[in-house]
């Protein structure tokens, strides 16, 4: 059974004239260890479609499953528990909350589930040892490169082990060097993991780092 499959997915926003379609009719199966970039330029859908994948929005049409279990049957509570559990985001802002250390930061996705426990802390630690920040456990993001701050957004996606780990646009706002280092880093970690990791971008650089390519051309998604 793939793990994440879209079949027949299309996305539209009402506006006050016709609708603007986004999506058209997408399908797309992956399994546990595959990882796929989909490009396409500025305003072609793919955080539309990022946003699908990472139940963040509703398709208007088609389905999409993530071990086996449609998320949008699901009520609010049961899928905010699910997001958590199952699907980890690195986003182009790092998101980091100013006032927390990096341990902390990673820690951000497990509060919602009360106080992290010893496996929890001892897990961030060594999240974050394996993104190379093993000295900068206590620094606070404005104390950290950009780099070294997109390093602790992936530890922190990695938090709980996600079935599906989303990238958009992860390397954005890093010069050449970093943005390098970011792309082997989500790769690897990934095929530890052995998650699936979906990246969309419009770098042609991050994307020849992938598995796999796939474009977005006026609402379809082509291999690319
Ligand atoms: P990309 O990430 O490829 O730059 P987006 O997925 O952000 O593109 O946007 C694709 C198109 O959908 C754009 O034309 C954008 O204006 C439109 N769009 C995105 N989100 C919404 C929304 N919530 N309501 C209306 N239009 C939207
Ligand atoms: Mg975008």
């Amino acid at each position: 059974m793939p793990e994440l499959k879209l079949d027949g997915v299309s996305k539209s926003f009402p506006t006050r004239r016709e609708p603007l379609v986004v999506l058209r009719n997408i399908s797309l199966e992956l399994q546990s260890g595959q990882n796929l970039a989909i490009v396409g330029p500025s305003g072609s859908g793919k955080s539309t479609l990022l946003h699908l994948m990472g139940t963040l929005d509703t398709p208007t049409e088609g389905t999409i499953t993530l071990c086996g279990e449609n998320p949008f049957t699901l009520d609010e509570p049961q899928l905010a528990h699910f997001r958590n559990r199952r699907i980890g985001f690195v986003f182009q802002e790092h998101h980091l909350l100013p006032q927390l250390s990096a341990l902390e930061n990673v820690l951000i996705p497990s509060l919602a589930e009360g106080a992290p426990d010893d496996a929890m802390i001892s897990r961030a630690r060594t999240l974050l040892e394996r993104v190379g920040l093993s000295e900068r456990l206590e620094h606070r993001p404005a104390e950290l490169s950009g780099g070294e701050r997109q390093r602790v957004g992936i530890a922190r996606a990695l938090i709980h082990t996600p079935s599906l780990l989303l990238a958009d646009e992860p390397t954005g706002n890093l010069d050449r060097t970093a943005a390098r280092g970011i792309t082997e880093l989500l790769v690897q970690l990934q095929q530890q993991e052995e998650t699936i990791l979906v990246v969309v971008t419009h770098s042609v650089e991050l994307a020849n780092g992938l598995q796999r390519r796939m474009a977005l051309d006026n609402g379809n998604l082509c291999e690319a």
